[in-house]
């Protein structure tokens, strides 16, 4: 049987997270009709879905690169009492320079305001199935749900599913992890414990160094309200205790070291520091695998900090992700393959339509070690660089852009732009260039970069074009 007719859109996103949401409200304001599908029932992606956090930098050392759409979301969330803003990370290493703070439940909200004010039409509950592929080109979804199989029908597809569930269904061509072997960056169960005493805790990490691979202090730019004022902070170590339990009692949760940091809340410890290697987020089986590892893991952990760590005496798990979270799967092929080089040299160009800075962060694949050693790497770029607009545009297929995790990067450049920070940006910069593409009834490929920059531009984003927002190019 043929899916029902649900609705008509320019454009539809897929998929909900920092990528999808802000590029709904960008191209609804750019005045493009735009329906936005999530498989969750609120929107804010692996945040809200999976407990990560905090929002790692919109900045490169201390100049802000992400602004525009993505700071209005955290202005929003500053007002309705959901963030600390940007906080300074001193040192950098390990964090990023700098990590905003956000309260998840205030998030769903606040992003349901933005999506409603904005005049984007949601449609929740509804998992992407297939892309409706005409001549070559995306014409819509099928999504499944409570009412059965329906067919959304656009102009334009954003694919901000994080998989790129949208491209792959349609055809595109991708590459799965790392070259050589095929491995993806592991997976994490991320969980929370409250009732922590965070005074005693943060006493043992200062006063034992030696024991942490690295640890972090977090600074406040402007006075916090008294209600979120308190010590925020990173560490990752407890390796004495790590190694005894491993020793004593078999203690596993994939790494030798435990990754916590503070929250928004006083007396809340959230955990980075499940690891899930060798297994695939786009498998069903092997996703279902990975649940059950994370949670065991997670369990387990909860269990040492209650026996082995300062301050976890009378601690509990508050909660746990709603789902692992995915670091990497796969990484569509597009006009351009953004590479380590242009990353880590901070390179630019003239079809830019976001801009990154994060180091190049992966967690290595298949060992337990912490950031440097094992198959881990942590390398800072020399500037921020830039995303050309040829990394969202699909090799061979007309009718849609890719957007967040997803777009066309290998393994390395995706260690750097898949931190939440970069991730709204390029949402930000898919979601103008569909805008664009709807005004002038072009395919993505045959966008002027631009016009998508000056959209961009009024948008506040900041491209950093040397006087004006001309491109000197089109996509080729
Ligand atoms: C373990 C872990 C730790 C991390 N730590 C940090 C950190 O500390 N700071 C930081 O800034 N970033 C961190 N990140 C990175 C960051 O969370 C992601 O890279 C970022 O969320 C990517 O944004 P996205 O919008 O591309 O994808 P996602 O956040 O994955 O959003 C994709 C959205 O699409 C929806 N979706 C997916 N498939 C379908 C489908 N078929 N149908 C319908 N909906 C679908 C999902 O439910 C989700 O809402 C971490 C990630 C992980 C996994």
């Amino acid at each position: 049987m043929d899916p029902v007719l649900h609705s008509e859109s320019d454009v539809v996103v897929a998929g909900g997270g920092p990528a999808g949401l802000i590029a709904a409200l960008a191209a609804a304001r750019g005045g493009a009709r735009t329906l936005l599908v999530e498989q969750y029932g609120f929107l804010g992606g692996m945040a809200t879905v999976a407990s990560v956090g905090p929002f790692s930098p919109f900045h490169y050392d201390d100049q802000q690169i992400t602004v525009g759409i993505p700071q209005q979301l955290i202005d929003r969330l500053i007002a309705a009492g959901g963030s600390t803003g940007h906080l300074k990370c001193v040192p950098e290493y390990g964090s990023g320079s700098y990590m905003a703070y956000f309260d998840r439940e205030i998030y769903k909200q606040v992003a349901f305001e933005m999506a409603t004010e904005a005049g984007v039409r949601l449609l929740l509950h509804s998992f992407v199935a297939d892309a409706i592929v005409e001549n070559g080109a995306v014409r819509g979804l099928e999504v499944t749900n409570k009412s059965g199989r329906l067919a959304l029908r656009s102009r334009l597809v954003v694919d901000a599913t994080g998989d790129g569930d949208v491209a792959a269904r349609a055809g595109a061509p991708f590459q799965w992890g790392r070259p050589g072997d095929e491995l993806a960056q592991p997976m994490t169960m991320f969980f929370e414990m409250a009732n922590v005493d965070t005074g005693r805790l943060k006493a043992y990490i200062d006063s034992t160094p030696d024991d942490f691979e690295w640890t972090s202090n977090l600074y406040p730019r402007q006075p916090l309200p008294p209600w979120l004022n308190q010590r925020y902070f990173v560490a990752q170590g407890f390796r004495r205790a790590v190694a005894e339990a491993k020793k004593k009692e078999g203690f596993d949760i994939g790494r030798d070291t435990v990754l916590l940091q503070s929250t928004m809340r006083e007396g809340v410890i959230v955990f980075n520091s499940t690891r899930i290697g060798k297994l695939r987020g786009t498998d069903a089986d092997q996703f279902t695998a990975a649940e059950l590892e994370g949670r065991r893991q997670a369990m387990a952990l909860a269990d040492f900090a209650h026996r082995y760590l300062p301050g976890f005496e009378n601690a509990y798990v508050s909660s746990t992700g709603a789902q692992v979270g995915v670091r990497e799967s796969r990484h569509i092929i597009g006009e351009y393959l953004l590479q380590q080089e242009d990353v880590v040299e901070g390179r630019r160009f003239p079809d830019v339509v976001a801009r990154g800075f994060f180091p190049v962060d992966i967690h290595d694949p298949t060992g337990s070690k912490g950031y440097t050693a094992g198959g881990s790497t942590w390398i800072k770029p020399k500037g921020p660089y830039d995303i050309p607009l040829r990394c969202l545009v699909p090799k061979g297929l007309d009718g849609l852009l890719l957007s967040g995790r997803n777009i066309s990067a290998s393994h390395a450049a995706h260690g750097s732009l898949r931190v939440q920070g970069t991730a709204f940006a390029i949402g930000h910069a898919s979601g103008a260039a569909a805008a664009v593409a709807i005004r002038r009834g072009v395919e993505p490929r045959q966008l002027d970069a631009a016009e998508v920059q000056a959209l961009l531009i009024e948008q506040e984003a900041n491209l950093d074009l040397e006087g004006s927002n001309s491109a000197r190019m089109a996509v080729p």
